[in-house]
């Protein structure tokens, strides 16, 4: 069986004593059945991966120990995904999908045509923490509260680009743009898909009045929101982030 790898919020360090308690002991003595001697691995987001050894499992909890430190933290993008939340378990897939392709900060965002009355943050975070524990990342990434578009723009910090993916627009086709901002150095960027909808005319231009925004086109196919979150961030960690190999030129 391969190893459990659990996100914790405890500090990583030699030797320490630590006891996972809630939902992850559960996971591990009732789902799982591991007992003392069996090993796992963690991570926090902050002192990289370990692996730890059960001492003792309790009706309170699992105590184990950390015994090795498996690999450092290391930089990782810094990928934003603003995107408006969508109907049923898809909004969830775009969580988990989001947390395997390396985005560091999910924020769902509210437009004018925006359906959903109630977004599930909670699950939201679930999935995209459940997807960094498979997918072997060593972060988890935050998932902000929804916020309307007006604010997020209102907001937007300077030198973030914004690729503001443009259904039906003479937007710049996405290789194109990406390759562009391949030549400048790595920056931070943030991903924008709209709703089932599409955005609003004024929402465009709101959108566009941002300095650091790059309307693109992801070709003559509509595609559906989910699909376009997915093809836009694959195709921004190809040609910017960490699929592209060796340095990536990410500051510590
Ligand atoms: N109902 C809208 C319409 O008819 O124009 C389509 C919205 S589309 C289903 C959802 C979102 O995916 C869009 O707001 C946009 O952000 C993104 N999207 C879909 N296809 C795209 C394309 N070919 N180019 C750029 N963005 C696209």
């Amino acid at each position: 069986m391969t190893e459990p790898r659990l996100f914790v919020d405890q500090d990583l360090l030699a030797n320490q004593p630590l006891t996972l308690t809630g939902n992850q002991h559960h996971y591990l003595a009732k789902v799982l059945r591991l007992g003392a001697g069996a090993t796992v691995k963690l991570f926090n987001g902050r002192d990289g991966e370990w692996r730890a050894v059960i001492d003792h499992m309790t009706r309170q909890g699992a105590e184990m120990e950390l015994t090795e430190q498996l690999r450092p933290q290391t930089p990782e993008p810094d990928l934003w995904l603003l995107f408006a939340p969508i109907k049923g378990k898809r909004v969830d897939t775009i969580a988990e999908k989001a947390g395997e392709l390396g985005v560091s900060r999910i924020m769902p965002v509210i437009t004018h045509r925006t359906v959903v009355s109630r977004v599930n943050v909670d699950r939201l975070r679930a999935n995209a923490r459940e997807a960094a524990e498979q997918c072997e990342r060593l972060s988890v990434p935050e998932v902000t509260e929804p916020l309307d578009l007006r604010s997020a723009v209102g907001a937007w910090p300077r030198g973030r680009t914004l690729l503001f993916a443009d259904e039906r627009a003479s937007a710049t086709p996405i290789a194109q743009a990406l390759q562009s901002l391949a030549r400048e150095s790595a920056r931070p960027a943030a991903v924008l898909i709209g709703p089932e909808g599409g955005f609003t005319n004024e929402e465009k231009e709101l959108v566009r009045s941002l300095a650091d925004c790059v309307p693109v086109s992801l070709g003559p196919r509509l595609l559906r929101a989910d699909t376009a979150v997915f093809a836009m961030l694959a195709l921004w960690q190809a040609h910017q982030g960490d699929w592209r190999g060796g340095d990536a030129g990410w500051p510590d």
